[in-house]
């Protein structure tokens, strides 16, 4: 991956200088590039074009567009892309490749040399730069903030609106900017090369070291008295810290040792770092402090400290020798990864390594591991789990391990105030809380576990809003103990938990009891009925425990996942990429003869579990409180966020008073059922993708290429441009530049930007606004299970005909699924399916899900695909990208790979189908969730998230 890829969203993809003077074209010559020759340079990450759309006699204009590559965020990247890192506005506001750009194709006059002119390139001139699409998120005054200093006079558009169909989105973060001074080229251009990336402040992932030398260099004579050098330092850098320290030193001539590598950071999503200022670091550092002070004075010898992250909190208690013991835990397993490198375990002498364990493990998963400690410490940690899953968190801390003292600090959400904040203090947080909630809290637990917990501040107090952290101290009245310290734990009767039982096979299934680690953690190999046996690699369980520690719902409460669902084969029609008839094949290959086609509705999976009582919930389902039912996502996440709680308790409401009226808890003999259903429009956290992602690759995508065809509509109109010797050919990086042929370029421009539209069009179509339940619908497709039967065996078309007779025909939340039965030997049949399909995808529709009739299909004895999706051609623009049509990306996509896909949808259903007939046989919870625990840690395997 090229470096520059690393730093993420720098801005623009087309950039404007005019010269006014009296020989305006020998901006030709300083640039050194012909006006009667439009150049194109092939860089790494796609083409520069260099053309003239203006060559009068009293101006001269030089465009540089930029022609970037579709993003492939596949490749190379060190985490796994996610779906919307292929649809971004990468292409439209080149990212970070302007400043590339000018550093390659106008290197020379960057440098300020100009063979044919030198004492022009040496003498401030008339310039004026446009700069078009500058990702400006937030930071409407930085233009002037920035370049003002700097003695140019600086025009921005007036704000446009990010969807003009939207005005209720706000503005777009792009603008379109024009500064104008009297500058010498290379100044202006070195200018721009720095600010340019100052503008942006989208994530990124890595910088190295050396992007201070850029800095530096590019900033000389200028940047060291800008007087908003610390703000343009801290913008390039992304707010990393000791880069952007050290630049400043740097700049102002004070000594500092050399950053790279060692000094190079990471922006790491999984933990709370992100200083801003220098306030941060030391808050955290006396957060530390505070607590090895704590375990200090109460005597602690043995010291467990749960969610330890990279272990800042590990390498002071290693520094104390009265530490006889410490132990870190975490559940990420990158987190996990720093804390190794960063303590140097491999270097530690044997004695401290007698001392010292790290390991994986999680705060819902019951684990002996955690047990015969002095202390448990959980710093800034509580808030990182989902309210409703503290008490599992409070039952296995302080009702099975016991420790003798037990270290809590969170934040206080009300100094957030102080901090000017009103959003929480990481995206990770699931709730901050004021002190009387976490007092309340802390003393229900407390009271609870027979522990006595005391209040302390931490950080600086403000009188109102008291201290930005606090902290609970949480001592069993045995504490501290005499002797060594390492005790047996002593038990607590009201644990929630069975500590006795080891593995969760004692377990009794409507207990309440958690699964263990040790189900999860050990080799897994799972015996399915429907399948061969399968095999789960540890670095997928390593994967799933994380992702079922921090996100899932209650595991009580997943007796299924749905499984991964392949496309159909790559469409032989050249204008499809993904069409029916490829799945009639597979199936017609497969021996089938019939098939149910299912419309798509455009909404997200949900699998609903519903009991007719509370008692059921409890007696079945272990699940004490709350309502007696869920609806959870493809993962195994709440479907609705805490904010909408109460939708999805009047959806499951709604959903019991249609059961109970259309008699099917008493036709089915059961008073649970579970479903499959779709839910739309999609949960909150991908609408929010709508404003956020779509809409301003729409917008940058739009205007930016607008913006470009006007330039090149420009340059074709000029006729024989001023007559003026070439310039001496520059020496290129990259590929030599080509002749660019205008009405070329342009065409394809036009042809991007039809995309663009057809792409709006698309995304404007998903936006719904809801506030109540009303504003959903739910349409069911499978009955799962109900006591005592996985409905399996039964056909898809009896599955539909249940859900009409007894879900979908009185309250009008819940709708049916259009579908047609295809019979495969019958051309006609197959031709007006297609045709079904064209029209529910004419408009932009999802598209429709192919599947055998019987629930279980098999050629011979083996398992086939149980459904097979044909996505609409428009719908895929959100999948693909908005250009995903065009020749030079639709050509690699036909090359795709499903086989990965199908072998994980295959293996995904028996999993799925094995966790419901354990559950329906009443098998203990352990023996249910190691198959969800199985289906989640195959969803690791690395698998385009496009298909
Ligand atoms: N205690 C550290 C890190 C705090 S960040 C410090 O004070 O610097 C919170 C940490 O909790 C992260 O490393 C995260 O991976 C971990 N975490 C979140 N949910 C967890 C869970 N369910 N089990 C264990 N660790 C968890």
């Amino acid at each position: 991956m090229a470096k520059e890829e690393h730093l993420g969203y720098h801005p623009v993809m087309l950039f404007t200088i005019t010269y006014t003077g009296k020989d305006p074209t020998d901006l030709g010559y300083l640039l050194h590039k012909h006006p009667g020759r439009p150049q194109t340079m092939e860089l790494g990450f796609g083409r520069v074009q260099v053309f003239y759309p203006e060559t009068g006699p009293l101006r001269c204009t030089a465009a540089m567009l930029l022609d970037i590559d579709p993003p492939d965020p596949g490749r190379g990247g060190t985490k796994s892309p996610g779906i919307v890192d292929y649809v971004n506005d990468r292409p439209y506001t080149g990212s970070s490749f302007m400043s590339t750009a000018i550093s390659s194709v106008y290197g020379t006059a960057l440098a300020g040399r100009c063979a044919k002119k030198q004492e022009l390139a040496d003498t401030p001139l008339d310039l004026s730069a446009g700069l078009f699409m500058l990702p400006c998120r937030g930071g409407g005054r930085l233009p002037k903030l920035l370049f003002g200093p700097l003695g140019y006079e600086v025009e921005s558009e007036a704000p446009v609106l990010l969807d003009e169909q939207f005005p209720e989105w706000g503005n777009s973060p792009y603008l379109n900017l024009t500064i104008r001074g009297k500058v010498r080229l290379r100044d202006l251009l070195n200018h721009i090369y720095v600010l340019i990336p100052v503008f942006d402040q989208q994530k990124h992932y890595w910088i190295a070291g050396d992007e201070i030398d850029k800095l530096l260099n590019h900033g000389k004579g200028w940047l060291a008295d800008h007087p908003a050098k610390a703000l343009i330092a801290r913008r390039y850098f992304k707010n990393l810290w000791v880069l952007t320290h050290t630049a400043l030193d740097r700049l102002e001539g004070r000594r500092v040792d050399d950053p790279s590598p060692a000094r190079t950071e990471k922006n790491d999503a999984g933990a709370a770092l992100e200083p801003t200022n220098g306030a941060r670091p030391r808050l955290n550092m006396l957060r530390l402090e505070t607590v090895a002070g704590v375990l200090k004075k109460n005597g602690a010898q043995s010291v467990l400290d749960l969610g330890c992250g990279e272990g800042n909190l590990l390498r002071l208690l290693l520094k104390e020798k009265n530490f006889t013991r410490i132990t870190g835990v975490d559940v990420s397993p990158s987190a996990l990864k720093h804390a190794r490198k960063r303590l140097k375990l491999d270097q530690l002498p044997e004695t401290e390594q007698k001392r010292f364990s790290l390991f994986q493990g999680s705060l819902t998963y019951r684990d002996k591991r955690f047990r015969g400690y002095d202390a448990a410490v959980l710093a800034e940690v509580i808030e990182h789990l989902d309210e409703n899953r503290l008490d599992t968190l409070a039952a296995l801390v302080f009702g099975d391990a016991r420790p003798g003292m037990v270290v809590i600090s969170t934040p206080n959400v009300a100094y957030n105030r102080i901090y000017g904040r009103s959003n929480f203090r990481h995206r990770d947080h699931r709730f901050e809380w004021n002190r009387e909630q976490f007092r309340l809290w802390a003393e229900r637990i407390a009271g609870r576990y027979g522990y006595e917990v005391s209040f302390a501040d931490i950080g600086q107090v403000d009188a109102t809003q008291g201290a930005p952290t606090q902290m609970g101290v949480f001592v069993q009245g045995n504490f501290p103990r005499s002797g060594s310290g390492v005790e047996p734990p002593a038990l607590c009767p009201g644990a929630l938990l069975d500590p006795a039982a080891g593995s969760g096979a004692s377990q009794n299934h409507s207990s309440g009891a958690l699964p263990a680690v040790e189900d999860v953690l050990r080799e897994l190999t799972i015996r399915t009925a429907l399948h061969h046996d399968l095999v789960i690699d540890e670095e997928d369980r390593a994967a799933a425990l994380e992702i079922m520690s921090r996100f899932s719902a209650d595991p009580r409460w997943l007796i299924y996942l749905p499984p991964a669902m392949s496309p159909c084969r790559t469409s032989s029609l050249p204008e499809f990429i993904e069409h029916p008839q490829e799945a009639f094949a597979y199936y017609r290959k497969a021996g089938l003869d019939r098939v149910v086609c299912e419309e798509k509705h455009g909404g997200a999976r949900a699998v609903i579990v519903l009991c007719r009582s509370p008692e059921t919930a409890l007696d079945r389902f272990g699940a004490a409180d709350g309502p007696p039912g869920i609806i959870y996502t493809r993962i195994g996440r709440h479907f609705f966020d805490p904010a909408e709680a109460a939708t999805e308790q009047a959806i499951l409401e709604r959903l019991g008073k249609v059961l109970d009226c259309s008699g099917f808890w008493e036709q089915f003999a059961t008073d649970w059922v579970c479903l499959d259903a779709e839910i739309l429009p999609p949960p909150a956290k991908i609408r929010r993708l709508l404003p956020e992602q779509y809409a301003p690759v729409g917008r940058a995508g739009r205007d930016g290429l607008a913006a470009g065809i006007a330039l090149l509509q420009q340059a074709l109109s000029i006729r024989g441009p001023a007559a003026v010797a070439p310039a001496p050919a520059e020496k290129q990086r990259g590929h030599p530049p080509a002749d660019m042929h205008v009405a070329a370029v342009l065409e394809r421009f036009e042809q991007r930007k039809a995309c663009l539209d057809r792409y709006t069009e698309a995304y404007r179509r998903c936006h719904r606004t809801v506030s109540s339940a009303d504003d959903y619908r739910v349409a069911p497709f499978h009955i799962l299970a109900t006591e005592g039967k996985v409905w399996n065996h039964e056909t898809h078309l009896c599955h539909l005909e249940t859900i009409r007779r007894f879900m979908t025909e009185t309250d009008p939340l819940f709708i049916s699924t259009g579908h047609i039965t295809v019979e495969l030997n019958d051309q006609k049949a197959l031709a007006a399916a297609a045709d079904w399909w064209l029209r529910l995808t004419g408009f932009g529709g999802e598209g429709m899900i192919v599947k055998p009739v019987d629930f279980i299909a098999r050629r011979g004895t083996e398992l086939i695909q149980p459904a097979l999706k044909c996505r609409g051609q428009e719908y895929l623009r959100l999948i693909y990208g908005p250009e995903y049509t065009m020749p030079e990306n639709a050509d690699p996509l036909r090359n795709r790979s499903l086989a990965k896909k199908r072998r994980l949808a295959l293996a995904e259903f028996a999993l799925g189908m094995e966790a419901l007939e354990r559950f329906v046989r009443k098998e203990p919870l352990h023996r249910f969730h190691e198959c969800v625990f199985a289906l989640l840690a195959l969803e690791n395997e690395a698998v385009d998230p496009r298909l």
